[in-house]
Order: C-alpha cells, then structure tokens, then sequence
C-alpha cells in the first residue's frame, strides 16, 4: 500500500509513480479528485482544504462470544466526513480490509453522492473489519448489535444515518435498529435505511443502486449515440447492484453478454439470460453454475470488447496494469470506487468516458432518502411511488451534470464532483465558521 499517513504523498501526480503493488487507498483517490474538481472552481482553499479532512472518526473495539464459547474482538469505525447540508449519511461494510482511512474516503464519496443528487445530507461511512463469511447468522447477530451499541451515541435520525453496504444488508439494518431502539426505549425507524418493509424500510431499495446503475447506463447510451438494442454490456460482480443493473438493461433490450461473481464470469455473444441466473442474493455464488458457452476470470471480464462495461464489485479493479487492456467504449461505475486515478488519467488520455460512483450507483441513497422520509412520516410509499420519484431524481442528476460536462472541458467524474463541490462548497461559505 502507499503510505495514508502522509498527505503529501496523496497529492495529484503521485499516482503516476503507481506500481503493480501500490494501489491507492479510497482515501487517496477521493482526496485526489476532490482536488481535481476544485481546480476547475473559484472556491475558497480554506473550504477544500476543510473537505480534505473528515469532521470526527470514530473507531470502537467490538467484542463478541463466538459459538464456540470464546470472544473475539472485531475493530469497527464510522467516519462521519462533512455534515454541512444535513445528517451524515451512508453505508456500514463488513469486510476483513475495513480500514479507517478506508471509511474516510468512502465517507467523502457519500458526501458527494448525496450533494451530486441534492439529498438534505451529508457522509459518511463505516464497518467492522471482519470477514463476514466467516460468522454464522447468530455471531453476525451479536456483532451488529454490541458495534450498534458502540456507536449508539454518535448516530440518530437527525445526526446519521447508516445503511447497507459490502457484507451488510436489510437483517443487520434490522437488527441495528433493534439494538438502537431497545436503548432509546421507544422504535426508532429513520436511525438506519435498508430495512426489510415491515420495520419501515422502503419498497425498492434493495434494487434501487442498481436500478440507478441502469438508468445512467442508459442515459450514457444514447449520449453516445448508441441504440440500446445493439449495445454489449459487461458487468463484474452479480450482487445487488450488478444484477438489478443488468435485468433492467437486459429489458430495455440491451445485449448483456457477461457477468461475473467471485469465482469468475460467464459470457455470450448472443447476451445472456440475466433473469436466469441468480444473483448473491438468491443463490450466492451461482453464476459459474449457469449454462454459457464461455467462461471468463474476472480480470478478463474487464478487457472484454464490449460498449458499456459496469465495474459492480469491488473498489480498484480497474488500475494502471490494465486500463490500457480495457476495449469498452463507455465505463459506468457500478461500485464504489472502482478506477485508480492513475487508471482514469488513462481512460481521460484515451478518450473513454468513466460516468462515476457518485452519480451512478446513488440511487440507493436516495431510495435511502425516500425510506428517512416514509419513516418521518409513518407512511410507506408504494414501489410505483419509489420507482418514478427516484427515475425522476436520477434523470435530474444526470441532466445537471450533463450541462457541466457540456460546458466545460472535463471528465464526466469532474462535473459530477463539480455539481457536487459547488453545493457543498457553497453551504460551508453561507453557514460560516463557528465561532
Ligand atoms: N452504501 C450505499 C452507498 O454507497 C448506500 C448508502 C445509504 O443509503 O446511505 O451509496
């Protein structure tokens, strides 16, 4: 890894020094293209320099008696990076890489993700470094509830607000609400999002980042001037945003000739039968077990020549050893942080529009956003409701950031961060410092 202690190692141009072991940390990335985006705007360096630092990290030991009768203990932390527009918002990952620069920079995407969007919140992130797969359902139990508890003081409907994210979904949000609420003594729905719909989670939220996903792709589509019905599409990763995305775009008529889980992908020229094959969800790790005349790695998946090509999986999957390799014509960033920004300099350098996280896949927090609001409100939104507002939301984004890029010579991810920046670069000026 590079060095995260030194902020002067983060600076842009430094990455150009990557080699084949140095993958930046998200901390690095966002810092670098926070940066980035702030070239392009007159905004006061004092401000930047602020959005470079997360405002508290907090890191808790997290002890739990395995079934076995013994007690380990797990590191957990939240990041809460910049709450000038509202609450801190954002995900908690269980993942054995879990680190707390890690959950820094992934706070300031959210941060981000819901200014690009417009959402009244700020971000956040957080998780326990642990190995999900490695915890039965009952020792999962145990750990969301006793890390609930540990942060129980610095989270809150109005203060933040977790979320699903890698190794965390609708039962660990139910079971942190329980742990929550048991303490409040009364039920507190709107202290997470991603809950099942019985304790108050919103339709459609499962699939909202993917349905995102979709929609963007689409909108890159036809900015392109291509046809969706005679459009290829590769997608890493068949999880919930991977599968959601490639169902939808497989409806409206686009050829999704690959996809991919950990153990590697499937591929047909022909298109394949997304609805066919299951997601995580539905079976995990099932994709190699479906019928398709070629297997692919993932690493091969990703230099695929195919027109669209969704990173739906892990961070850093596309960097300087193989952006040179990658034949789509478009990327559409399915997960969070997917390019190394040595990698997107490439992309930049050889034409191939990167459309980002931040905007892509932000339909799963404003499906978060509509659930905060039902709960507020204690009524429950229909999923016709949830699927109109948030294609409403996702064509206004797009719009917004369509303009910037149009307008100025940058990347797509430059006028998603510029929309972003400007906003939150704007609340900071008007509140002021206190005091
Ligand atoms: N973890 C998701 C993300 O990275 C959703 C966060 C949320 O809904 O608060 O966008």
């Amino acid at each position: 890894m590079v060095s995260q202690s030194n902020y002067s190692q983060s600076e842009e141009g430094a990455v150009a020094k990557s080699t084949e072991t140095e993958i930046e940390s998200a901390l690095e990335t966002a810092r670098r293209q926070l940066q980035h985006a702030a070239d392009h705007l007159d905004i006061d360096s004092n401000v930047v320099d602020r959005l470079k630092h997360p405002k508290k990290v907090h890191e808790v030991t997290v002890p739990i008696e395995r079934d076995d009768g013994t007690v380990e203990v797990f590191t957990g932390y939240r990041a809460q990076h910049d709450s000038v527009r509202g609450p801190y918002k954002g995900g908690l990952r269980y993942h054995p890489e879990v680190t707390r620069d890690e959950c820094v920079g992934l706070g300031m995407w959210m941060t981000w993700k819901c200014a690009v969007m417009d959402l009244p919140f700020g971000g956040a992130k957080g998780g326990v470094a642990v190995n999900p797969k490695k915890l039965s359902d009952d020792e999962t139990e145990r750990l969301t509830r006793r890390f609930g508890e540990e942060i129980r003081s610095v989270i809150g409907p109005t203060v933040d607000i977790p979320a699903p994210d890698m190794g965390t979904g609708p039962q660990t949000m139910a079971w942190l609400m329980d742990a929550y609420s048991m303490q409040e003594g009364e039920t507190v729905p709107g202290v997470v999002t991603g809950k099942p719909p019985v304790i108050g989670g919103s339709k459609g939220r499962n699939e909202a980042p993917g349905r995102s996903v979709a929609i963007i792709a689409r909108e890159a589509i036809e900015y392109y001037e291509k046809d969706i019905k005679t459009t290829t599409i590769a997608i890493q990763g068949y999880g919930s945003v991977g599968s959601n995305a490639a169902r939808l775009l497989d409806d409206w008529g686009a050829n999704v000739v690959a996809v991919s889980d950990v153990n590697g992908g499937i591929y047909d020229t022909n298109g394949l039968d997304t609805h066919a094959i299951p997601s995580h969800h539905e079976e995990p790790e099932a994709v190699m077990r479906h019928d398709a005349p070629e297997t692919v790695t993932n690493a091969e998946l990703l230099e695929l020549d195919v027109d669209v090509l969704i990173p739906a999986a892990l961070g850093n999957v596309l960097k300087v050893e193989n952006a040179e390799e990658v034949m789509a014509d478009i990327i559409v960033e399915g997960a969070n942080g997917p390019t190394t920004s040595a990698a997107d300099q490439i992309f930049t350098d050889r034409g191939i529009p990167v459309i980002p996280d931040i905007l892509a896949n932000a339909g799963g927090v404003t499906v978060s956003y509509f659930e905060w609001l039902q709960d507020i409100n204690r009524r429950a939104w229909s999923l016709e409701r949830v699927h109109n507002e948030l294609d409403e939301e996702m064509l206004k984004a797009w719009d917004v950031v369509e303009t910037e890029f149009a307008n100025r010579d940058v990347t797509w991810r430059d006028a998603a961060y510029i929309v972003a920046l400007s906003r939150v670069a704007e609340a900071h000026e008007v509140r002021g410092l206190w005091p």
